[in-house]
């Protein structure tokens, strides 16, 4: 949990610094509850998907504006090309 961490529920990504913003995002995907995430080899097989797409832009899928690390990262979670790739 990011409990112990300083958290802005009204801050966009334009209000923060770059460092500041991806290490809020690194840590929420390390902290992510281990009940919702999917395991580790599904993740990494989902990322090893993206990375080789063309809708893989900046860390973000271009079909659906996620950032494909959050996305993979939930266990229930599905690529939104049609068909899936993951
Ligand atoms: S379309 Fe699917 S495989 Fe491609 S970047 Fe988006 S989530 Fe990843």
């Amino acid at each position: 949990m990011i409990s112990s961490q300083k958290v802005c529920r009204k801050c966009l990504i334009e209000d923060m610094d770059t460092d500041e913003f991806f290490n809020r995002l690194n840590d929420y995907i390390k902290n992510y509850p281990e009940e919702k995430r999917a395991d580790e080899v599904t993740y990494k097989n989902r990322l090893d998907i993206c990375k080789s797409c063309r809708y893989l832009i900046n860390g973000m899928c271009e079909k659906c504006g996620c950032y494909v690390e959050l996305r993979a990262l939930k266990k229930n979670m599905y690529c939104p090309h049609v068909p899936q790739k993951w």
